[in-house]
């Protein structure tokens, strides 16, 4: 997939949207404009209908029932609602302990910190192993009947590493933990039609699954609705657990991007997969040395490749390849903040191998040829660095 002259491998950072997406989406911004919450005439109950529908496709996807979708504006929002919501519901109960892993997104992070903060509650990360893998162990370490909540990604957007679920639910469900599980980077990427059987609460993020940016979701089990407290307070139009107008082409758009996402992941994984590893070797063949970061390529987010190239750093590769290739260091979130990444800092790299790593990530749309130009662009560009004296010190 090129945009212009650029070759795009940034597909964990965000997703163009699907055309078929924008094509459902466009008849709700200016003709059937109604407010879906508009409760007296046609027009608003053309929008209401509308979104009911989306709400069933996000539903479809993960196994849920339509009233167990909450619409939000992303998925940072629907963690906050999540983590947020939960822990103010339970202020002052005998479980004032919450979990999380070391590599959850910063949107899990610093809520679990103001909660901490604000709530005084107690927050505990649980290391992770070299493959970015929840060690099972701490976990069962810390779990006791004190714990409210465990939150832990079912794909790190920076390494690809897929969470056990069914594991970790079941130790969960032993001490009554609630679990909640960032499913940004999930979508179209592994079959989620049992999620809802295996998580209390699943946060979704419209932008990372071929819909529009500024739209997610948060599943929440219907047992737990009445246990989770609201962060955005007015006219109650999400079953008071979250107020606002909803937009309602967002919300068709996410609902199309949804069904896109179940009905073709069965054949999207393996062709994401090919590419991926063709990217992947291309590069191990390289006079460079390069080194994967995370698990092995079967076992990971079939677009993700988190390549380190020693001695180099990938701020500079990456301006090297300006305009024509675009990938990340970290995570797009991060970026800009002159701090190595603590997804790679936790499964155990150095300050200067987690500064030598880039992201890359294949798409839907990614071809044969952008992977093998890529390699190329790739590695003309380590030759400049090398030739200009930009090398690093290993
Ligand atoms: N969680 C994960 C795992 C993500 O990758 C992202 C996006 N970087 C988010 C949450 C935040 O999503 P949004 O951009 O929809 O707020």
């Amino acid at each position: 997939m090129r945009v212009g002259n650029t070759i795009y491998l940034d597909h964990q950072a965000t997703t163009p949207t699907d055309r078929r997406v924008l094509e459902q989406m466009m008849p709700f911004f200016a003709d059937a404009f109604g407010n879906p919450h508009s409760a007296d005439h046609i027009l608003g109950w053309n929008a209401a209908q509308a979104i009911e529908a989306a709400a069933s496709n996000v539903a479809a996807l993960i196994g849920a029932d339509s009233d167990e979708i909450v619409f939000t504006s992303g998925a940072t929002e629907a963690n906050n609602l999540a983590l947020l919501g939960l822990a103010q519901s339970a202020v002052n109960g005998k479980r004032n302990r919450i979990l999380v892993s070391a590599t959850e997104h910063k949107s899990v992070l610093a809520t679990a910190r103001e909660i901490q903060r604000r709530l005084g509650f107690t927050v505990e990360l649980l290391p992770v192993d070299v493959e970015g893998a929840l060690s099972l162990k701490a976990l069962k370490d810390k779990l006791s009947d004190d714990v409210l909540l465990v939150s832990i990604a079912l794909i790190n957007n920076e390494i690809g590493t897929i969470s056990d679920i069914t594991i970790i639910h079941e130790l969960l469900t032993e001490f009554g933990a609630v679990f909640h599980c960032d499913c940004a980077q999930a979508p179209g990427v592994v079959d989620l039609k049992m999620l809802s059987e295996h998580v209390d609460m699943a946060s979704l993020s419209g932008h990372k699954m071929y819909g529009p940016k500024g739209i997610g979701a948060l599943f929440v089990r219907h047992s737990l609705q009445d246990r989770l407290h609201p962060i955005i307070h007015g006219g109650g139009q999400q079953r008071y657990l979250r107020s606002g107008t909803l937009p309602t082409p967002l919300c068709v758009g996410m609902g199309a991007a949804a069904e896109i996402a179940r009905s073709t992941v069965a054949e999207v994984t393996p062709v994401l997969r090919r590419r991926r590893d063709r990217l992947v070797n291309g590069l191990g063949r390289l006079r460079w040395r390069t080194a994967l970061n995370g698990p092995d390529l079967a076992n990971r987010h079939p677009g993700n490749a988190n390549v380190r190239f020693d001695g180099f750093s990938a701020s500079d590769i990456l301006a090297a390849l300006q305009p024509k290739l675009a990938a990340s260091t970290g995570s797009a979130c991060t970026s800009g903040i002159p701090e190595p990444s603590h997804v790679l800092r936790a499964i155990g790299l150095s300050a200067a191998q987690a500064e030598a790593s880039i992201r890359f990530s294949v798409g839907r749309q990614t071809t044969d040829q952008d992977i093998e130009d890529a390699i190329d662009l790739i590695d003309r560009a380590l030759s400049k660095l090398v030739s200009g004296g930009m090398e690093v010190a290993v």
